[in-house]
């Protein structure tokens, strides 16, 4: 058989533990066999950041502006414990951090929906994809536990406002945001819907927080009429600004199916429920989306380190290797659409086929066996082995 080609390589970073194991099995078992597969390949695992003193995840970022697709494995981030474990000279940042800032962009997470599995909502018959804005408001705020007799003062721009005049004890907060963030974090939505061909949503409080949440709610809009309204119209899709509360009941009633882009307190509390609803944290996948167009694919759990312990003991593990194949799907597609390579696009969506229809036909992981209430549970390679026994 014929492999398909590429024209422009995928920036691959591999990670560490049970996921890099996972990785190699799908990039060996499922990808390379059928593809002529060209990766520009950084090493992010712990062990090379060390050696590298972290320079290697800042090459993989300038990688990623400068190829535009980016895959990528669960790395750790260390901690205490690791620097121990690791005899690190010091506690480098997460790399899905610097890759975050170093490219700008804004992280969206959706489901996949397995077959024969329904969501705890059960009209969601479709994945909502939810977009937390990662910069500022309580997460950067500036908190003051205030005396009584004592008044509270927010000073700028000229204005010099009384936050509260305190007749006893209380606390007060002081958040902010930039326009350069927000502008960015809307692009990256818009970008976002229109490569899903699906509505975009954007909602927050701006009825009560009008300067605050106003600002966010004018730059969506200004960067939907000036940049993105004609390829919304010609897409079929649309954009839908609405209040916070109305969009949680619109969500409850809708069949999926939706970008929701969501500031970042409500991201954060907002993906949690949505991610429960639809089941299992191996299979979340995340795309990581620059307001310029860049994307890096990645599944949305850690480095699995619990099974990584089993697997040091000579066990084998059911580790769910689904989210990672997903990740390695949408990359090759996305290079797929940008090169013009159909047979690439196509051969993602077979894999993600291949995937689907082993679960279909009762071999499953460990957790899918759990949220399905049913299938044959087999270990990770023999898993990876019945999909690509149906990749033929
Ligand atoms: P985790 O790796 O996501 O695993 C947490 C638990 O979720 C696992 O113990 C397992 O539960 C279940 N799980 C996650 N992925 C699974 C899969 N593919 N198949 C089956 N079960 C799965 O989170 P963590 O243990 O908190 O973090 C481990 C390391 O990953 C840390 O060093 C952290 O820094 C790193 N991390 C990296 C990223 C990233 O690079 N994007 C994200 C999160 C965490 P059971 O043990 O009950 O089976
Ligand atoms: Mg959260």
């Amino acid at each position: 058989m014929d492999k398909i080609g590429m024209t422009t390589p995928i920036v691959e970073m591999d990670g560490d533990e049970t996921a890099r194991l996972m990785w190699g099995l799908v990039r060996e078992e499922l990808v390379r066999p059928f593809v002529d597969l060209k990766t520009e390949y950084y090493d992010l695992s712990l062990t090379a950041r060390k050696e590298t003193e972290d320079a290697v995840t800042m090459d993989a970022a300038r990688a990623v502006k400068r190829l535009g697709v980016g895959v990528k494995c669960a790395t750790i981030t260390p901690n205490a414990q690791r620097k121990a474990e690791y005899d690190l000279p010091r506690l480098y940042p997460s790399p899905n951090g610097t890759l975050r800032s170093a490219l700008d962009g804004t992280i969206f997470r959706s489901p996949i929906l397995l077959p024969g599995a329904t969501p705890l909502v059960p009209t969601w018959t479709r994945p909502i994809t939810v977009a937390r804005h990662g910069y500022g408001d309580v997460y950067k705020g500036v908190e003051v536990s205030a005396r009584g007799g004592e008044t509270v003062r927010l000073t700028g721009a000229g204005e010099d406002k009384t936050v509260f005049a305190f007749q006893g004890p209380g606390v007060a907060l002081a958040m902010h945001n930039t326009d350069a963030s927000i502008f960015s974090f809307a692009r990256s939505s818009f970008a976002c819907a229109l490569d899903r061909k699906q509505d975009l949503w954007f909602s927050c409080k701006d009825t009560i927080s009008q300067t605050y949440d106003g600002r966010f709610r004018d730059v969506f809009q200004k960067v939907y009429d000036e940049e993105y309204k004609a390829a919304f119209e010609a897409a079929g899709i649309r954009y839908l600004y609405t209040l916070i509360d109305d969009a949680v009941a619109r969500c409850m009633r809708s069949n999926g199916g939706f970008v929701w882009a969501l500031k970042n307190y409500d991201g954060d509390v907002m993906s949690d429920m949505i991610g429960a609803a639809f089941g299992a944290l191996a299979l979340m996948t995340s795309v990581l989306i620059s307001p310029d167009g860049r994307f890096v694919y990645e599944a949305a759990h850690g480095t699995v380190t619990r099974h990584w312990r089993r697997r040091q003991a000579g066990e084998r593990t059911s580790t769910d290797p689904m989210a990672i194949l997903f990740a390695w799907s949408g990359a090759l597609r996305k290079r797929g659409e940008l090169d013009g390579l159909p047979a690439l696009s196509a051969f993602a969506q077979k894999l993600e086929d291949a995937a689907m229809d082993t679960v279909r036909d009762g071999v499953v992981t460990g957790d899918i066996a759990a949220l399905l209430g049913r299938g044959q549970v087999a270990d990770t390679e023999d898993f990876v082995a019945a999909i690509r026994r149906r990749l033929g």
